[in-house]
């Protein structure tokens, strides 16, 4: 059964812990990272065994940028105990990895995100799919629990809040008094924002420029709001930085023409990873949640995904079936 929870309830759970599993989703993002780090450093500070983790663990280059991603142990190293398991930003349990043999040994478990398509699961529940990011979340859950917030742990959050707000276009007035207070706690900025949201490598450039020459704009699709296509094959995605792959939706993002974006990374031979984006964050109809949740995936309604098999016409037929 799981009790849901607000964020003093939240501090209460883990005030009761001092042996504590962090984890976030597979192929983690920003928020993912930074929500993680943020209260794997909160604990520490009060003494708290602390396993910070993801499946399978290899922080990505382009996210160590985010303070406390040094401490992430791979997933196998974690060791199963009876203390607390937290997941953050994890839509789903099939989002966490080894799932069942962390929390089977722990007393409680503890979900903290802001996906609307969680169905709910763990011994205790904060959900608030108005929250900006789970950076956000995390940040209240620590103000009530009242755990000290220094500099690193702000950038750490400040790292989720910038990416998942779309450096801060959408969010609202909450997103915006989240960052004040990150900045105030010392929050780093301009190197956060930097090595998140503009970084590559220069050898990047050229392959992007093959790979967005390569993508395809159907006008006409999603009840006439357009609709622009772009793929990654494996032999790309082995060769280019992850990062770089999955920053390719901001390119079709900013087509015109286009209100919904579907971008295909092939992470394995016959296996395709999409991300979705709309525009009008589903306000106007085009709820790219929906369609991801359709295919075993979830996410918000302007930004959702999902996993695939199959080959790519085969995939492309099923996504554009759904979107219309
Ligand atoms: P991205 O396209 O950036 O990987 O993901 C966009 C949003 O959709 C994120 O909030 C992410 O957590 C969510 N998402 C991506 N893939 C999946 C999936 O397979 N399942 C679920 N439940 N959510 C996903
Ligand atoms: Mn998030």
């Amino acid at each position: 059964m799981t009790t849901v929870v607000d964020v003093g309830g939240a501090a209460e759970v883990l005030a009761r812990h001092r042996e504590v599993t962090v984890l976030c989703h597979l192929r983690p993002d920003a928020d993912a990272l930074g929500s993680s780090a943020g209260l794997a450093r909160a604990l520490r500070a009060e003494g708290v065994t602390v396993h910070h983790s993801f499946d399978p663990g290899t922080v990505p280059d382009a996210l160590r940028v985010i303070p406390g991603t040094e401490h992430v142990v791979p997933l196998c190293d974690v060791p199963a105990h009876d203390g607390l398991v937290v997941a953050l930003d994890c839509a789903s349990p099939d989002r966490v990895g080894d799932w069942e043999r962390l929390t089977e040994a722990a007393a409680e478990v503890l979900v903290v995100d802001h996906h609307r398509s969680n169905p709910g699961f763990g011994t205790h529940l904060l959900l608030d799919p108005d929250a900006a990011s789970t950076a956000s979340l995390v940040l209240d859950v620590l103000v009530a629990g009242r755990y000290p917030v220094d500099a690193d742990l702000a950038s750490s959050l400040y790292a989720g809040l910038i990416t998942d707000t779309g450096s801060f276009r959408w969010g609202g007035p909450g997103a915006h008094d989240t960052a004040r207070r990150l900045l105030a706690a010392g929050a780093e900025s301009r190197t956060m924002g930097f090595e998140l949201l503009d970084a590559h490598s220069f050898s990047w450039l050229r392959v992007l420029s093959q790979l967005l020459a390569s993508a395809r704009l159907e006008a006409d699709a999603v009840g006439g709001r357009g609709s622009i296509w772009l793929h990654v094959p494996h032999e790309v995605v082995v060769a280019a930085e992850e990062s770089d792959v999955e920053s390719l939706v901001s390119h079709l993002q900013g087509v015109r023409e286009a209100w919904v974006s579907v971008l295909l990374k092939e992470f394995r031979p016959g296996e395709w990873v999409v991300s979705l984006r709309s525009r009008d964050g589903g306000e106007s109809g085009v709820d790219v949640s929906a369609v991801a949740a359709a295919l075993g995936g979830g996410g918000h309604p302007a930004a959702a995904g999902c996993t695939l098999r199959g080959d790519l016409d085969t995939v492309s037929a099923r996504l554009r079936e759904l979107l219309g």
